[in-house]
């Protein structure tokens, strides 16, 4: 049938004249273009519209290639969520480079190990971070520009570069335009895992990957053109979930941040009227349980994206019952941060809070933009069953997974194994298809030969009303082993003991899922509001 043929394919021979790299530098253009006088950074009192934020880019990026930054460089950046960050995230692609934004809270071991190996020609750092980047430097081996950020809103630091980012601005045509990307599968952002294990993995993101992850979190997050969305996830961390693109996208309005205390967030949520923000778990559970003297009320309604680690839903709960609206995402750096999200389903709106915040704990369903998500027996890739209960892990799939591993090809061969990446996450899918994070691989205890899941024992210790936060480790056990050993810290003024926690685990799961153990204390967090699990299961052992 040549005809029907002929319908389908029409138009085929134009595809190449139509054809346009997606990338995230379009968004910038876009807004610049049609919302040139409407505000697109806030920084303290300083603020910049979408005309001067775009002029900024250009200048950075003019001036990078005067340095000699183009196709395939690096620029490395180590600060807060500051202007200069976000503005590296058009800059340096514009020019043809690539971002390679440094995790703030690494030692300088690990600083000087990232900028060999991501190969940085260039390292812009805040002042206030040179009390690790001046070792880190001296690390080096080798010889590095340094530029200086030297915000005035910074605490303390030195200056330890050949100019202040701000004259390097200076250096820079504000008309700069350049033919970049050239291919969509070209490069933008190369970020490192914080590899508990073994040297960090770095991680490459496409243009093509980074404008498509950005949309998906324009359409399941509702960003428009009125948002004005608080930076209080650390841009550093897969691009700030790919928002340093998706606010942009939407020409909505950037509110930098650079310290994630209670204080100033609920302040500059009412200055500054924020509507949207994302963090992970830790982070919303300080908001929750803020002192009443700093706490304010919400002046409009706050939408709040939680992920990077498994909200217990008293956190959600106790998130919703304040006014906030709460949205559960789930990925990880391999695939530019949020990569599933807990659809909401009318149905649960009939649910009381507690149940709709169970469902909502879950961790949900592919983003629009990604390909596939599922659950897999990782041996023979064969799906589980929807049952809530059979274990496997998450794989994921699409054009928002990573290019792969930066001069690592053993790593990257293994991550995809059967053509799908592999999370390294366990998990179940339930009847409706919604994917549940039992624990990652690594974290899940085995005891007398059954698996316990440290989320559901955490989530039961988070339903205790002394409870603050809570983290479950395997501690090696003669007789069964592992047993679950629960590290606690308590709200403040809430006086429990090990028994009455032990006493309130046995009301609500299985007996052998009850801990053990419980160590009252703070627990160790990484630089995103993880729990290290790692360094509790040391301190397990070592008991
Ligand atoms: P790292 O924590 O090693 O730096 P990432 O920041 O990429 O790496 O974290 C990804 C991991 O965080 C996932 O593999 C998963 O274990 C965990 N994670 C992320 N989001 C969620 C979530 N919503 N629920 C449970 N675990 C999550």
């Amino acid at each position: 049938m040549p005809q029907q043929h002929s319908i389908y394919e029409q138009g085929l021979e134009r595809q190449a004249a139509n054809f346009a790299p997606l990338s995230p530098l379009n968004f910038l253009r876009r807004s610049a273009f049609v919302h040139p006088e409407r505000t697109a950074v806030v920084h303290g009192q300083a603020r910049y519209s979408y005309a001067e934020f775009y002029a900024r880019v250009r200048r950075l990026a003019s001036a990078l290639a005067k340095r000699g930054i183009g196709r395939g460089k690096t620029v490395a950046v180590m600060a807060p969520n500051v202007p200069a960050l976000l503005e590296a995230h058009y800059g340096v692609p514009l020019a043809g480079g690539i971002l390679n934004a440094i995790n703030t809270r690494l030692d300088p071991a690990s600083i000087a190990f990232i900028l060999n190996h991501g190969q940085a020609d260039i390292l812009i750092a805040d002042k206030e971070l040179s009390p690790a980047v001046k070792p880190a430097l001296a690390q080096l081996g080798r010889a590095i520009t340094v530029i200086d950020i030297d915000d005035p809103l910074a605490e303390a630091g030195a200056l330890l570069g050949e100019k202040d980012y701000e004259a390097l601005l200076e250096e820079g045509d504000p008309a700069f335009e350049a033919a970049e990307p050239g291919n969509e599968w070209q490069s933008i952002c190369l970020l490192y895992t914080s590899g508990t294990t073994g040297n960090p993995k770095g991680v490459l993101y496409s243009h093509r990957g980074a404008a498509l992850n950005a949309m998906g979190n324009c359409m399941t997050f509702g960003l428009t053109g009125a948002s004005r969305y608080l930076w209080t996830l650390p841009m550093f961390h897969c691009s700030g979930w790919t928002f340093t693109w998706a606010v942009t996208s939407a020409a909505a309005t950037h509110v930098c941040l650079r310290k994630v205390e209670a204080g100033p967030i609920f302040r500059l949520l009412e200055e500054e009227r924020v509507t949207h923000l994302c963090g992970a778990p830790i982070v919303i559970n300080m908001l929750a349980t803020a002192d009443d003297s700093i706490k304010r009320p919400l002046a409009g309604p706050v939408r709040v994206m939680t992920g990077g680690a498994a909200p217990p839903s008293a956190i959600i709960k106790a998130m919703e019952e304040q006014g906030f609206s709460v949205l559960h995402a789930y990925g990880l750096t391999e695939v530019y941060g949020p990569a599933t999200a807990c659809d909401r389903q009318e149905a649960w709106d009939d649910y009381d809070l507690p149940r709709r915040a169970a469902m909502m704990a879950r961790q949900g369903v592919r983003y629009t933009t990604l390909d596939g998500a599922t659950v897999k027996d990782a041996g023979t890739m064969a799906e589980t069953p929807w049952d809530g209960e059979t274990i496997g892990e998450i794989m994921l799939r699409g054009n928002t997974v990573m290019k792969g591993y930066l001069k690592n090809p053993q790593a990257t061969e293994e991550a995809f194994a059967g053509g799908w990446f592999h999370t390294g996450d366990l998990a179940v899918r339930h009847p409706d298809g919604y994917i549940e994070v039992k624990d990652r691989s690594k974290d899940i205890i085995v005891s007398g030969g059954e698996n316990i899941s440290s989320l559901e024992v955490e989530e039961a210790l988070y339903r205790h009303p002394g409870v603050l936060e809570a983290a479950v480790v395997a501690r090696p056990d003669e007789r069964w082993g592992e047993t679950p050993c629960a590290f606690v810290t308590l709200r403040p003024g809430a006086e429990v003991g090990a028994a009455e926690i032990i006493d309130h685990c046995r009301g609500t799961i299985a007996r052998y899922k009850v801990p053990k153990t419980v160590v009252f204390g703070a627990l160790p967090k990484t630089s995103t509001g993880k729990i290290q699990k790692f360094a509790l299961r040391q301190q397990a052992k070592d008991l």
